[in-house]
């Protein structure tokens, strides 16, 4: 966010495989790559980030990505609230622009279909090629200062340009800004959604540090930012997405500031969250944690236990790599997500299966690696849990339902 050069780390949570690369039967035996995670605070402007990146390409053009928003129910509905909320607040007109960065398969945009005009941005080729199946004009790119002044070129401004959970995985912020100036109509608003650094530290929340979340944002540093750029935060939210989403809203200075921007703001300061001192007492929590979390599985493990993993997502591998919970430990994966069946886990190559096959060998206990989804998962496991099966839940406080 801002041209600094020095950096204190947060948490180095050493090497991990690239998470959204699950494995293919017949490369089993390939090798695979291993970079470090390490988590550092900006000493200039004090966001927290990972400094040594991965090159975006890698992530999102040479494998396949995986992560089709529209396979996972949850969020189908929840986009769905956000959806309307903008159309209520900001839509005006059926002529009306609206843009989406990190458009994914279409879920929010969907929502927009004949209520406004609307086009998607995503760099990955497979979900915009079920985006554009499904209706929904979409450009597999990358979000850019240069295409965002083609966007406004050749379709007009935009009245909305909003990003959903993929902000933070841009690595040049300042290049979005651009476009986004550039794009955004003189009333329009700019909406992001991206993990909060506030909600990790409250809940010491460590799955979603991983190679493609560059940032771990806070109002504070959105604040600071949208300012260099002409925009001002005049709202903001944390919502209950991913485990504790920050929502806000900028524009050029036309809209009144909310209650509740500046409740959050006077949150920040109160719990000096901007500071390395949180960021350090955040490490010691989550080496806590980890290790907790290891023990009650070694304990269940020796006591006889079958255990396996629920929810092949990409935040359950930081939280099995930073315990040390590996193949030993689970028998195999759940998943819902298609998508995913008959893959394999990186490093530890763990079987992915469907639900449908599990019920042939249910184990004791399900390790719910999609921790944000726990509530869903016991609802919907009624059968399994009134039999007797049980779920850890491996962040917070370890518990066992
Ligand atoms: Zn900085």
């Amino acid at each position: 966010m801002c041209d600094g050069t020095q950096f204190d780390v947060v948490i180095d949570l050493q090497e991990h495989p690239l998470v959204n690369s699950l494995i293919r039967k017949a490369d089993l035996n390939k090798k695979e790559p291993m970079f470090p995670l390490v988590v550092k605070r900006c000493r200039k402007c004090s966001l927290v980030q990972l400094v040594e990146i991965i090159d975006s390409e890698e992530i999102y053009r040479n494998v396949d990505y995986l992560f089709f928003s529209s396979d996972m129910p949850t969020l189908s509905d929840y986009f769905k609230g956000f959806a309307n909320d903008i159309q209520k607040r900001f839509i005006k007109s059926k002529n009306d622009l609206v843009v989406e960065i990190g458009s994914n398969d279409g879920v929010m945009l969907n929502h927009f279909k004949n209520k406004a005009r609307i086009l998607g941005v995503d760099p990955s080729t497979n979900v915009v090629l079920r985006a554009v199946k499904r209706g929904i004009p979409t450009m597999s790119e990358f979000f850019t200062g240069r295409l965002g002044g083609l966007i406004a070129k050749e379709w007009g401004t935009a009245k909305v340009v909003m990003g959903s959970n993929c902000i933070a995985h841009l690595n040049n912020l300042r290049d979005l800004l651009e476009g986004v100036r550039a794009l955004l109509a003189p009333d329009g608003v700019f909406i992001v959604e991206a993990n909060y650094w506030g909600g990790m530290v409250k809940n010491t929340n460590y799955s979603l540090i991983y190679h493609d979340h560059f940032s771990y944002f806070s109002l504070k540093v959105w604040q600071d930012f949208a300012k260099k750029y002409g925009l001002r935060v005049f709202d903001a939210v944390v919502t209950p997405a991913q485990g504790g989403s920050l929502r806000i809203f900028m524009d050029r200075r036309k809209r009144p500031v909310t209650k509740r921007l500046k409740a959050l703001e006077a949150t920040e300061k109160k719990t000096k969250l901007n500071t390395l001192e949180t960021g350090h007492r955040y490490r010691d929590n989550v080496w806590n944690v980890a290790k907790k979390l290891r023990k009650t599985l070694e304990d269940l493990k020796k006591g006889g236990a079958k255990l396996a993993g629920y929810g092949a997502a990409a935040k359950g591998f930081t939280i099995l790599r930073c315990s040390g919970i590996d193949g030993k430990f689970l028998d195999y994966f759940v998943d819902d997500s298609p998508a995913k069946q008959g893959w394999y886990t990186p490093i530890d190559h763990i079987p992915i299966i469907s639900r449908k096959e599990a019920e042939k060998r249910l184990p004791d206990y399900f390790v719910i690696l999609a921790p944000n989804y726990a509530k869903v998962i016991v609802e919907k496991e009624k059968k399994f849990h009134k039999a007797g099966g049980r779920f850890v839940v491996p962040i917070g406080n370890i518990d066992i339902l």
